[in-house]
């Protein structure tokens, strides 16, 4: 299948590449220019915006690192929107609901479809193919579409309505997001008191403290201290914010939500927007002294 990929970033890199070794052809584009040549050498097509992604293919997917960034793609000069072959976009990206619903509304009008599809799993999840790939729009084009996704993880269809999709994401990246403060938070005070932080993470990962904090961040990212699990802190703000602006939109409070983003937009003033989301640990440090 012809298969437009705009966005050749941590995730979108190792989502294309897998899909050209499915034997799928690919025309790409990133502002990055370096990053397309790397998938050409790999048998992909490298365009010169968007809109010519869309006059080679029917599916343009897209893993984008902002909001903006998806509108602009979808619907800016030279969009996605313009292209003479594209039937659907697929925004990969976590865009959040309101964005993913005024995207659908504009490609809407030039009878273009919209998929909402943001993926979780991480950089290590897109490499190995196991992604969980969450999916609104309609059926038709959801399985038109099922198979390409197939490649890049595990698909679940959540609904037709349009930004479905993108509120099932932010309830995982809530929690996600949750994970990494609440456990470095429990660490932090076993350290302070004295205990060592390895024996703390081997035994909550045998107790029911377990989670993918536990289990993946501490032992890969920062026990060794090497920050480097592939998901930026401006990222992980980003969906925090529009899991907040979410509830709010449907009229909930929701108090440990409000906590952790009050947590995370200290992490994001103190380490900056490209730090890696692992080292939210260093502001609780620093405040517990240890
Ligand atoms: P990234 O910053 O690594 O990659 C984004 C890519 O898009 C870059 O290559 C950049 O050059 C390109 N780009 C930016 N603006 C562009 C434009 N206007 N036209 C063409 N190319 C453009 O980001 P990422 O970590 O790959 O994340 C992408 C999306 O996936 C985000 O929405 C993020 O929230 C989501 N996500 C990321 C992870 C993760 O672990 N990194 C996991 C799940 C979901």
């Amino acid at each position: 299948m012809d298969i437009g990929f705009i966005g050749l970033g941590n995730m979108g890199f190792p989502m294309a590449r897998r899909l050209i070794e499915a034997k799928h052809q690919l025309f790409v584009f990133d502002s990055r220019k370096e990053v397309m040549d790397r998938l050409v050498a790999l048998g992909a097509k490298a365009m010169s915006s968007p809109r010519d992604v869309a006059d080679r293919a029917e599916t343009v997917m897209a893993s984008l690192p902002s909001l903006q960034a998806s509108l602009d793609v979808a619907a800016g000069k030279d969009g996605v929107i313009e292209g003479k072959r594209v039937k659907r976009f697929v925004d990969l990206s976590t865009v959040g609901s309101q964005m993913a619903v005024r995207i659908h509304d504009i490609l809407a009008k030039r009878d273009l479809v919209q998929i909402d599809c943001p993926v979780s799993g991480g950089v290590g999840g897109a490499e190995k193919g196991t992604l969980a790939v969450m999916v609104s729009g309609p059926r038709a084009d959801f399985e038109a579409i099922k198979p390409a996704l197939e490649v890049i993880g595990k698909v679940f269809f959540i609904g037709e309505k349009p930004g479905s999709a993108q509120t099932m994401k932010l309830a995982n990246n809530f929690l996600s997001g949750t994970a990494i403060v609440a456990t470095s938070e429990a660490v932090v005070m076993g350290v302070k008191a004295g205990l060592d932080p390895s024996i703390m993470i081997d035994v909550i990962n045998s107790g029911s403290g377990m989670n993918t904090a536990s289990r993946d961040k501490f032992p890969r990212s920062i026990l060794p201290r090497s920050f480097d699990f592939g998901f930026a802190t401006g990222l992980m703000v980003k969906d925090i914010r529009l899991a907040l602006d979410e509830m709010k939109s449907l009229g909930l409070s929701m108090e440990v939500a409000e906590a952790v983003g009050r947590l995370w937009e200290t992490v994001i003033r103190e380490n900056g927007g490209d730090s890696d989301f692992t080292e939210a640990i260093k502001p609780i440090e620093k405040k517990a002294g240890v």
